[in-house]
């Protein structure tokens, strides 16, 4: 679309607007607003997800034995009131599970004991 073509278009629209009574133009924006925040809301939980997924991928990948089980606490942290996870790195025989290894409480913990824990497995 030219440009010239979209200037009409929005005064053609802003026309509109302005014949709106003034409770429906505020209704209108308090819409908008809203679903600003539910998107930022959505943004933040999709960064939060890739941000894990990541973290998981480094420890696996640090681990290079086997593949590493997260489980999610039971209880809710005293202090940051969230679920932490218990990692686990995985030791297989072949396809056997020879042996569990507790790496730490949440991904960045795992990640700084796997060089530790290592070299005595
Ligand atoms: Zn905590």
């Amino acid at each position: 679309m030219d440009v010239e073509r979209k200037l009409q278009l929005s005064l053609f629209h802003e026309s509109y607007w302005d014949m709106l009574p003034p409770e429906i133009q505020e209704y209108i924006m308090q819409l908008a607003i809203a679903q600003m925040r539910i998107d930022a809301e959505r943004k933040e939980r999709m960064d939060r997800l890739c941000h894990e997924i990541r973290a998981y991928a480094r420890v696996k990948e640090r681990w290079g034995l086997g593949h590493v089980q997260c489980i999610p606490e039971k209880t809710l942290c005293r202090s940051c009131n969230y679920h932490h996870l218990q990692v686990y790195g995985i030791l297989v025989d072949g396809v056997n599970v020879k042996q569990k290894v507790f790496l730490g409480h949440g991904m960045w913990d795992a990640f700084t004991s796997i060089d530790l824990l290592k070299p005595f497995l």
